[in-house]
């Protein structure tokens, strides 16, 4: 199977939509695991278990407090008058509860005018939440206030004298550290907690994690049994899953995706392939120029990956063009007299006369050999040929390097003077047959007296045909033969 184009594209373009396919599956995939984490994820029990904690620790402190208020030791200090003697028995008092707090004692009489805050906490509602702050701390001299939240609980307790009269009440100031601590140790992931007063208005009393949450989150509410307290606790909403509409876009998405896919990739198809023709097309035209010998200076590739192929191929058919061009040139020549031959005249004659008309004037000068036939017919044919090699020679030396010497035939030769007005070329011919010598030595011991006739013309612009110059140079060269050979006649145009 030979590698194309269309099977390249068809496998980027399956490379490509797997990976669209792949990243959908995970998409996909990941909503519905959301879904389905959200369905099973399990339920919280921290919260629960704090506010289990912090009511357990509430029964307790509150069991004390009656301990404590139910005492004779306590009902005996209400009724001393003896204040060392009740100073005494309230040490004794609080070493029977030294872990509950600061325990003090009033009279009846002296709750009166008070609040009485009793510690049947369910029934009566009438605790006492403290919120207090330290003062700041003495020890800081910048003026800011460094101040320590404290939480603390008052507890009460009624005590009852013999015949069950309330003689006085056990007041309990309870330092709330321990929940505290709970508060800040229970597991808090993604969520936001506030431990809340609930007495009349509802107060916060702590707090912790994101407090965005309250505003975004499902919040739950536990009462704690036995308090005036209220835990809440906010979590992340649960990840929905996909609704069905948002699957069918996910759907319509990935569609289009694919069809916009599709159709780029064609399109690339399409482009490259026009781009690979038109590279074709030029390759085809620079093998066509090489079989013409004519090249151009360079050749518009577009695909990159043809251009070193291309440099390649242009060097080649650059050194295939001018070897041919040296060979055509070697071509050009006339083996005999090794001056240009007809073809190279005509050829020259053709780009001659193509500037004619930029102004410049070209003149011609046949010349022909007079009597050469003698020569032939005297001496033969090789001393014939040796006249013609030297005549040859003889105009290339004095003729200038511009001039172009060409052997139309025979005994024939032709000289076209570029861009040289007749006049100067008449000066030109006459110097020739000047500088000629006038003998020549053909073979050993022959010798000949060189003679020529010329014909003199120059190319026009009013010419219709190139060959017109020549045909007037013939005539001026008929007519010098006739004038008795071995001179130049002109004729113009
Ligand atoms: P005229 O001066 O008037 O031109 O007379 P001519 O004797 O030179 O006569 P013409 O130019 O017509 O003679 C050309 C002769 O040259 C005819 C032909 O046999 C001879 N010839 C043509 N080609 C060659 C050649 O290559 N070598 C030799 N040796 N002779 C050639
Ligand atoms: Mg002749």
């Amino acid at each position: 199977m030979k590698p194309s184009l269309a099977r390249f594209f068809l496998i980027a373009f399956l490379a490509a939509l797997t990976l669209i396919a792949s990243a959908g599956l995970v998409l996909y995939r990941s909503t519905t695991d959301a879904q389905r984490h959200s369905r099973e994820r399990a339920p919280d029990y921290a919260p629960q278990l704090l506010a289990g904690q912090i009511a357990e620790f509430t029964r307790q402190w509150i069991r004390a407090t009656k301990a404590v208020a139910q005492a004779p030791l306590a009902l005996r200090i209400l009724k001393s008058t003896d204040a060392a003697e009740r100073r005494e028995l309230m040490a004794t008092l609080a070493s029977l509860q030294p872990d509950l707090g600061e325990i003090q004692l009033i009279t009846g009489e002296q709750a009166k005018g008070q609040t009485l805050i009793l510690s049947n906490l369910g029934a009566q509602q009438k605790h006492l939440i403290e919120i207090s702050r330290a003062a700041s701390d003495p020890a800081s001299n910048l003026g800011a206030a460094l101040r320590a939240e404290t939480l603390s609980l008052t507890l009460s307790e009624p005590v009852r004298d013999t015949e069950g009269g309330i003689a006085g009440y056990v007041l309990v100031e309870r330092n709330l550290a321990e929940v505290r601590t709970l508060f800040a140790a229970t597991p808090l992931i993604d969520g936001y907690a506030e431990l809340q007063q609930v007495n009349g208005v509802s107060d916060t009393l702590l707090k912790r994690g994101n407090e965005q949450l309250k505003f975004s989150g499902t919040s739950l509410a536990i009462t704690l049994e036995a308090t005036p307290w209220r835990l809440v606790m906010w979590r992340k909403p649960a990840a929905t899953g996909l609704s069905a509409d948002l699957r069918r876009s996910y759907l319509w998405v990935g569609g289009v995706l694919i069809v916009l896919l599709a159709l780029c990739v064609w399109l690339a198809y399409r482009l490259g392939n026009r781009m690979l023709q038109d590279d074709l097309t030029v390759f085809t035209k620079l093998f066509s120029d090489v079989t013409h010998e004519r090249l151009r200076k360079r050749y518009p590739i577009e695909l990159r990956e043809l251009q070193n192929g291309y440099q390649v191929m242009y060097q080649l058919a650059k050194m295939m063009v001018n070897k041919h061009q040296r060979v055509v040139n070697s071509a050009g020549i006339d083996h005999l007299s090794q001056v240009s031959n007809r073809r190279s005249f005509e050829a020259k004659q053709h780009e001659v006369f193509a500037r004619v008309n930029e102004g410049w004037a070209h003149s011609l000068l046949i010349l022909d050999i007079d009597d050469f036939k003698h020569v032939n017919d005297t001496f033969g044919h090789d001393a014939g040929d040796q006249l013609i090699v030297q005549f040859g020679k003889l105009l290339k030396d004095h003729l200038r390097s511009s001039d172009f010497v060409a052997r139309l035939g025979g005994d024939e030769f032709c000289v076209i003077f570029p861009n040289t007005p007749l006049k100067k070329a008449e000066e030109l011919a006459e110097r020739l047959r000047a500088n000629m010598p006038s003998r020549l030595e053909l073979q050993p011991n022959v010798l000949h007296h060189l003679s020529w006739s010329g014909g003199l013309s120059e190319y026009s612009r009013q010419d219709q045909s190139e060959n017109a110059a020549l045909a007037r140079a013939d005539q001026a060269l008929l007519d010098a033969k006739r004038a008795g050979r071995s001179r130049t006649e002109v004729k113009a145009a």
